[in-house]
């Protein structure tokens, strides 16, 4: 007998990240009964500012969706990229090599904020401050939650489960042994990732190659700009205060002939490069998506969007599946395998390209190649518009 605390709907979604509330607004659009549960509260999950940089095919899907009014109204187009080395610089004009296609900055706390408005206003439930603890039975999901304030425990019962709660998230660890496997690549350095109170210091990115290591810049709003700087495999943030921060981005960013326009440090925090691909995303009735599912390392900007094509293939299945289909389940993880694992192959080769592997024995090895490519997007058309596809996505 269910308590009276438990929940029952069509569609269980742990996670209100991108992935998870992307399915929360198209399915409301289907007219398909779901429920987002988060371990946080909507002002943590607001906080939390991480991608900026929508791939023109998710720009496109969140206009069809009718989600994209304020992204369109505040957000901007991105077109061109800039690459710095000691010899010199140059501006590849991506857009015009892709046909077209495009990038849309606008920051991912901010679409997060648009699609839990408008799955609210269309009388969707958001259970903030709920933590998915396990997941009991795939065959007919049934999430076991805890509230954080009152520690009150919540069955959640589906049709279907959405793990939709990245990477370190409860929905993947409850699978059963060998019921899925990762493939798994650790890069030997960190990242800084810096958000400055600051304009952007050019209306484009900037990807710098120095011989102390990768610095970059990205534009996020008007007024807040996003840089990374490669550190050591043991640097922790206490080991780059502000003024350390600023003085190594003039030098590998702006090799002190393009000056950047400083400000304070909103946030500095380490990020561990990773890339891992979980095969299969589903057991049973319980898919995974987004960072649940893979993680990427953020060169090329391409988590965000990976996770977003999940939800769009996961809706279809799972309106298929809710009409009687019995196996279109089955279809979702070769449907997005290979999209996945193109990214990957993009932001591993983009990797590559611009950082420095100084601990590897082959590093002198390594530098000759990110040379030779730099040089190749340069001053060869057809590498360039290799680059430019993969860069801005499929159509
Ligand atoms: C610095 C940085 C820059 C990035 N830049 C880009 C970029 O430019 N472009 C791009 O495409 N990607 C970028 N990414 C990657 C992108 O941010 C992620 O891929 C994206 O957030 C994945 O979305 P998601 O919905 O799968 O997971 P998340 O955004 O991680 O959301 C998961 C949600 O699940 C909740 N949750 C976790 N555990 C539980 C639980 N047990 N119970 C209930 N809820 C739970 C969390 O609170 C969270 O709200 C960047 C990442 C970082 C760190």
């Amino acid at each position: 007998v269910a308590a009276s605390s438990d929940i029952r709907t069509n569609v269980g979604i742990v996670g209100a990240g991108p992935a998870g509330l992307l399915i929360a607004n198209l399915l409301q659009q289907r007219g398909i009964d779901c429920i987002v549960v988060d371990k946080f509260t909507r002002e943590q999950i607001h906080a939390r500012a991480r991608a900026g940089f929508i791939e023109w095919r998710n720009k496109l899907l969140l206009e069809r969706a009718g989600l994209a009014e304020r992204m369109l109204s505040e957000g901007s187009a991105h077109r061109r990229c800039e690459f710095r080395t000691v010899e010199g610089s140059f501006v590849l004009d991506y857009a015009s090599l892709a046909g077209g296609r495009m990038h849309w900055v606008y920051p991912q706390q901010e679409l997060v904020s648009d699609l839990t408005d408008s799955f609210l206003s269309g009388g969707g439930d958001i259970r903030f401050g709920l933590a998915c603890l396990d997941v009991l039975d795939h065959a007919a999901p049934v999430a076991l939650c805890e509230d954080a304030t009152t520690g009150e425990q919540q069955r959640l019962e589906c049709d279907v489960l959405a793990g939709c709660d990245g990477f370190h998230g409860a929905v993947r660890a409850s699978f059963p042994d060998g019921a899925l496997a990762g493939a798994a690549m650790d890069h030997p350095f960190q990242w800084l990732t810096i958000l400055a109170a600051a304009p952007p210091s050019s209306e484009h990115v900037i990807y710098a190659v120095h011989p102390r290591g990768y610095a970059a810049h990205m534009m996020r709003t008007p007024t807040v700009s996003r840089y990374y700087l490669q550190c050591g495999f043991d640097d922790s943030v206490d080991d780059w205060p502000p003024e350390r921060v600023w003085s190594e981005l003039r030098t590998c960013l702006a090799f002190d002939r393009h000056p950047l326009v400083e400000g304070p440090l909103l946030e500095r925090s380490m990020l561990s490069l990773r890339s891992v691909v979980f095969e299969p995303m589903q057991y049973r009735n319980t898919l995974l998506a987004g960072d649940a599912a893979h993680i990427i390392t953020p060169c090329g900007g391409k988590g965000m969007n990976l996770a977003l094509q999940d939800a769009v293939a996961f809706v279809e299945l799972v309106e298929r599946r809710l009409g009687g289909d019995e196996a279109a389940l089955d279809e979702y993880t070769p449907r997005r395998l290979p999209d996945i694992w193109r990214a990957q192959e993009f932001s591993h080769w983009f990797l590559h390209m611009l950082n420095i592997y100084e601990s590897s024995d082959e590093s002198g090895f390594l530098q000759g190649l990110a040379a030779a490519r730099l040089r190749s997007l340069e001053h060869h058309p057809e590498a360039a518009a290799h680059f430019a596809t993969g860069y801005v996505g499929p159509e």
